[in-house]
């Protein structure tokens, strides 16, 4: 249980609905902040302005996935108010406030390396990114059968990168009946590509590779898909681009060749909200009790 824990959640999509049920069923007592327009109520939550909240109370303060824009913007889907968490309001939590965020960006960061609190990014722990691959891969299906007119069964599919996301889309596409080759850099992920019953190849080999691929799919966050790459693809080949904003992929040379190039962010959040809400509802609220028995400990 989470009895007696202050906590404010700040804007958010669907999947924040899946935190507010979870920690209200765990006893937090929650100010939730850019969701005027939600017409649902949960027990021990209360709808507030920022400028309302007494931050000097809170135990932990929950920003959405993309914690904010380089401006402190928070985005809210259940509101039209422009919500911006400052420094300033960091600097009245007490020492022990800890911030989970998804993902960070440089002004998130630097409001906190200033105020000294403690900054969770949920993404970057291996179980969040592995179970969120799996509503990433059914996003990344979806789109591929919304953009293309032949089957994934039987087309050449490359998979860049076998991080946590690379390797679950590699393994499903293969079981869909493409024919998958991946792209990696170690020795050990070429190694294990070939263990998967999969074809490796090196990204020194990258341009030469796409002479024949039906649909490429980048998770790799770095310019990987040039326009040389691009241009050694056939031109019916779907890019489906899943690294974080701006992608892997020369976007301008795609549209000027013919190349169908689509950035896919968010796909989670998309196709299952639910889902990878409860991936992060469930984390969190184990996290927070840690927090909780840590500063009960303390006392
Ligand atoms: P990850 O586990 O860190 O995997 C990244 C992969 O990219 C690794 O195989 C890594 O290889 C490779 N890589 C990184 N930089 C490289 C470079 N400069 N050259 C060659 N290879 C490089 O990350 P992940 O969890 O799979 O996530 C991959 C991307 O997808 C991230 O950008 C993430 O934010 C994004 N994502 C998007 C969605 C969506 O809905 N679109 C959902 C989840 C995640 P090494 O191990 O050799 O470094």
């Amino acid at each position: 249980m989470l009895t007696g824990m202050q906590i404010a959640i700040i804007g958010g999509d669907a999947r924040q609905l899946e935190i507010i049920r979870k920690l209200s069923e765990l006893d937090a007592k929650l100010s939730l902040i850019g969701f005027e327009q939600l017409d649902h109520a949960f027990p021990g939550a209360c709808k507030e302005k920022i400028g309302e909240i007494d931050f000097s109370v809170l135990d932990a303060i929950i920003l959405p996935v993309p914690g904010t824009n380089l401006e402190g913007e928070v985005d809210s889907i259940f509101s039209n108010e422009k919500v911006v968490f400052t420094g300033e309001y960091l600097q009245k939590t007490p020492e022990h406030c800890v911030v989970y965020s998804g993902i960070t960006n440089s002004y998130l960061t630097s409001i906190m390396e200033e105020s000294k609190r403690y900054h969770v990014q949920l993404f970057e722990r291996d179980d969040v990114a592995i179970y969120n691959s799996i509503p990433t891969v059914e996003g990344t299906i979806m789109m591929v059968i919304q953009n293309t007119d032949f089957t994934i069964h039987g087309s050449t599919c490359a998979v860049l990168g076998l991080g946590r996301v690379g390797m679950s889309v590699a393994r499903t596409f293969h079981h869909l009946g493409g024919k998958v080759k991946v792209g990696a850099r170690s020795t050990s992920h070429l190694a294990r590509i070939q263990e998967m019953g999969l074809q490796p190849f090196s990204l020194d080999e990258l341009q030469k590779e796409m002479s024949n691929v039906d649909i490429c799919i980048n998770t790799i966050p770095a310019k990987i898909v040039t326009a040389p790459v691009i241009n050694s693809m056939p031109l019916h080949t779907l890019i489906i681009d899943l690294a974080s904003k701006p992608g892997g992929t020369d976007f301008r040379y795609a549209e000027k060749r013919g190349v169908k190039a689509l950035l896919a962010p968010g796909l989670p959040g998309i196709v299952a909200p639910k889902s990878a809400g409860q991936i992060l509802a469930n984390v969190l609220s184990q996290l927070l009790f840690n927090q909780q028995q840590d500063k009960k400990g303390a006392e």
